[in-house]
């Protein structure tokens, strides 16, 4: 795309006038590029967050306590407690839960009993 034209825009972070060489160019510098970049990753960070707590908050606890394999957002919201909470348990040997595969952990729902036996 690079070429020798020269085009006059307005980059997208700090809102100054630059001279692009690209038609794709959206900030004047690396830097504003990298702040650009990490606003637009922080944003999308915060999105994820919204959008899972929306899931648990649509997820009725009665339907947790049906099931007899839970996810550890399950099993955290059937100990009202965090993810990293019930993730600290698994290390600490405390429950014991299976990884399915890379980032799948189930628990069962009798070792979630089992804590309080
Ligand atoms: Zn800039």
């Amino acid at each position: 795309m690079s070429s020798n034209i020269r085009i006059t825009r307005i980059c997208q972070h700090c809102g100054n006038e630059f001279e692009a060489r690209t038609t794709v160019t959206r900030c004047c510098s690396d830097r504003c590029a990298k702040q650009a970049y990490k606003a637009r990753k922080r944003a999308e960070k915060v999105e994820n967050s919204n959008k899972e707590t929306i899931i648990v908050k649509s997820q009725p606890i009665e339907a947790i306590k049906a099931k007899e394999f839970l996810t550890v957002r399950d099993a955290s919201k059937l100990l009202n407690c965090s993810r990293q909470t019930v993730y600290n348990l698994i290390n600490a040997g405390n429950l014991k839960a299976v990884n399915i595969k890379l980032k799948k952990t189930l628990i069962k729902r009798s070792e979630v009993d089992k804590l309080f036996a």
